[in-house]
């Protein structure tokens, strides 16, 4: 057989070892402790792709990954098109949220949106109704509120902290999110074979965590 898998770095990357590991899937070298980019499994032919979040989905799109875990946040706001969103592995959650200046109020002017979640936010206000000017970044969105070039921002939250240490609140709850495994459309047609065993042991693990 012949699979490849991509996954995110950082926390994401964490929780799903041990996921692939109860599927029979170890990766051969631990990826803290290296620089490469692709390494081999203990399961002939299976390799797995470290990236950044944001391109999982895109190398599951073109097919240069059959298979990926992303987040629900990353997989929204890239689109679903090409692949197969098969099982919530239930790792990485977060919420989506909205979230401002502790007690500020909201102006009179067009909302400010900074974000790295372009089309969510776009989306989002559109379905209230409301006009806002959104704002890309590409990370440390707290920032843009403290430094006045923001009135909110849209990021994923976990425990909160990271709000609260910057005088930041969470306000209104877009989505929850935790990620989810993506399949290749033409990949489940032509290694269905390799992939429906892989996708019930993962499921699998998935059921028994969720149990413990
Ligand atoms: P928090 O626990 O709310 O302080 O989260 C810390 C930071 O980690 C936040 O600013 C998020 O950008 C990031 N983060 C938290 N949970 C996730 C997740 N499941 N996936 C990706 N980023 C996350």
């Amino acid at each position: 057989m012949s699979l490849t898998i991509a996954l995110s770095k950082g926390r994401i990357l964490k929780d799903t070892l041990p996921l692939l590991e109860a599927a029979g899937i170890r990766l051969l070298e631990d990826p803290e402790h290296s620089r490469k980019l692709i390494f081999p499994t203990s399961r002939d032919g299976v390799n797995v792709v470290i990236l950044r979040a944001t391109d999982v989905p895109t190398f599951v799109q073109h097919g240069a990954a059959d298979i990926g875990v992303a987040g629900k946040d990353v997989l929204v706001e890239h689109g679903a098109d090409g692949m197969y969103e098969l099982v919530d592995l239930n790792i990485a959650r977060c919420r989506l949220m909205v979230a401002g200046k502790v007690g500020a109020q909201k102006p009179d002017r067009r909302l400010r949106v900074a974000t790295k979640f372009i089309n969510i936010a776009k989306r989002y206000y559109a379905a209230r109704g409301e006009q806002v000017e959104l704002i890309k970044l590409y990370g440390s969105m707290e920032l843009a509120p403290i430094m006045d070039m923001a009135d909110v921002i849209v990021d994923v939250v976990d425990t909160g902290k990271t709000l609260k240490e910057n005088g930041l609140e969470p306000l209104e709850l877009i989505m929850p999110v935790s990620s989810r495994l993506i399949v290749n459309k033409t990949a489940m047609k032509l290694k269905q074979a390799d992939i429906l065993p892989l996708v019930q042991l993962l499921e699998a693990a998935v059921a028994e965590r969720v149990a413990s």
